[in-house]
């Protein structure tokens, strides 16, 4: 992994302002010193391409290509040891839904939906109590995921066989890949904080 001066020198001057990761409402602007020490600091090259994907607003294409790599390796691993039968279509090899599937997964953390009950905060407000609380329906997060309909709709395949056959291999992954993103946020807040010396 390199360190985090050479991985500045590849970041774009700005970045997004997507606020910090934590709250996703602090109008603190990510700086590329920010979004380069958290990648430097990782173990695991998930993480590190994970967090480059997600913050780094440069010409990222190849990290999206080595993230989807990594996560195709992982996928083929597991169909391999546990016998995932992957049928193809005549257009495409049955392994190309595992690329599919990988992409899938990207696109959601890439772009979580703004959950619909908060618009985003995490909260709402209560107006018996007068108080603020954890928005029930996205649980604080502030965004709510993909429909599976819509999961379907991304790897080309019929609502069905999403349902009987990748649903679960999708959770699989998502559970598997939570817990990369974990790291990759425990890793931002760490660089922010670290701004302050
Ligand atoms: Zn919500």
């Amino acid at each position: 992994m390199p360190n985090a001066a050479r991985l500045l020198s590849s970041l774009a001057p700005t970045s997004q302002s997507w606020g910090t990761p934590i709250t996703g409402r602090d109008p603190d602007r990510l700086t590329p010193a920010d979004i380069a020490r958290a990648a430097a600091s990782v173990r695991s090259e998930l993480a590190y391409r994970w967090i480059l994907c997600r913050y780094a607003d440069y010409r990222g294409q190849r990290d999206l290509v080595a993230l989807q790599g990594l996560i195709v390796a992982e996928l083929q691993d597991w169909a391999n040891r546990r016998g995932w039968k992957l049928r193809s279509n005549g257009k495409e090899p049955g392994t190309g839904k595992l690329g599919r599937l990988a992409i899938l997964w990207i696109a959601e953390s890439l772009h979580p939906r703004r959950c619909p009950a908060c618009h985003g905060l995490g909260e709402t407000f209560n107006r018996e109590t007068k108080a603020s609380e954890t928005c029930a329906h996205c649980g604080g997060r502030g965004h709510v995921r993909w429909s599976q309909s819509e999961r379907a709709r991304w790897m080309g395949i019929r609502h069905s066989a999403y349902q009987k056959r990748w649903a679960r291999r999708y959770y699989r992954l998502q559970m598997y890949m939570s817990v990369i993103e974990e790291e990759g946020l425990l890793a931002m807040n760490r660089a922010i904080e670290n701004r302050y010396g």
